[in-house]
């Protein structure tokens, strides 16, 4: 499917999305987009839901601001360099930054573990090369006081977790990469679905982590062993 729609007209139009769902309100969170060996991303620190394209840094594959808004006063999102993770340790075309209620709740979840884990939710398969009967384990870093701060522990985290195409932060929220910023955003929002489904069934006494039956992960028909 192509679109017309250039990525400036994207970021605006996701990031009003995003901050209805929660993702990106008090100017957390955000969405960077790379394509044609052009990097794409909104300021540090702005109101996500009123922002325009002429607000959105245009920047190099290796970081360098090729045009800048031309408002005063801003300067490019913080998360910076942890979208760059993405683009260099994966290809990515897009990174979703979000501060979803749930993906922090999940870090708490996890107690002292540095990983989430789920297995046997539909909406698993909505997540690149992870099936209904796969374990689906999402890494967790700490968070760090300022946001640039965190680009090493996730890249070490991205090395450690090869298939992983989200991190999680503690007490903060998740990123989320895919190939382009529909295969993202389709991404972010079946991870949010999960986290929130882990925590609603930590609240009724289930673990989202558990296979269904007692030694799992086998089953009749189509599953694996
Ligand atoms: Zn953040």
């Amino acid at each position: 499917m192509t679109s017309p729609e250039t990525p400036q007209q994207v970021i605006v139009e996701l990031c009003r999305q995003f901050y209805g769902m929660g993702w990106v309100t008090g100017t957390g969170g955000g969405i960077s987009i790379r394509k044609d060996g052009r990097v794409y991303m909104a300021p540090s620190g702005v109101q996500k839901e009123r922002l325009t394209e002429q607000d959105i840094y245009v920047l190099d594959e290796q970081g360098e601001t090729l045009c800048a808004p031309a408002t005063p006063g801003l300067k490019v999102s913080e998360c910076s360099p942890l979208f760059f993770n993405a683009f260099k340790l994966r290809d990515a075309g897009a990174v979703i930054h979000s501060h979803g209620v749930h993906a922090l709740l999940v870090t708490l979840l996890a107690g002292d573990r540095d990983v989430f884990e789920c297995t046997e939710i539909e909406m698993m398969k909505g997540i690149a090369g992870t099936g209904y009967y796969d374990r689906l384990v999402v890494p967790i870093i700490e968070n760090t006081a300022h946001e640039r701060d965190l680009a090493g522990r996730m890249a070490a985290a991205m090395d450690a977790h090869p298939k992983a195409t989200a991190v999680l932060v503690r007490r903060h929220g998740v990123y989320v990469w895919g190939k382009d910023w529909a295969q993202a955003k389709t991404q972010a929002e079946c991870y949010h679905y999960l986290f929130e489904v882990a925590v609603r069934m930590a609240q009724l006494g289930f673990d989202a982590s558990a296979p269904s039956r007692p030694g799992g992960h086998v089953t009749a028909v189509g599953g694996r062993t």
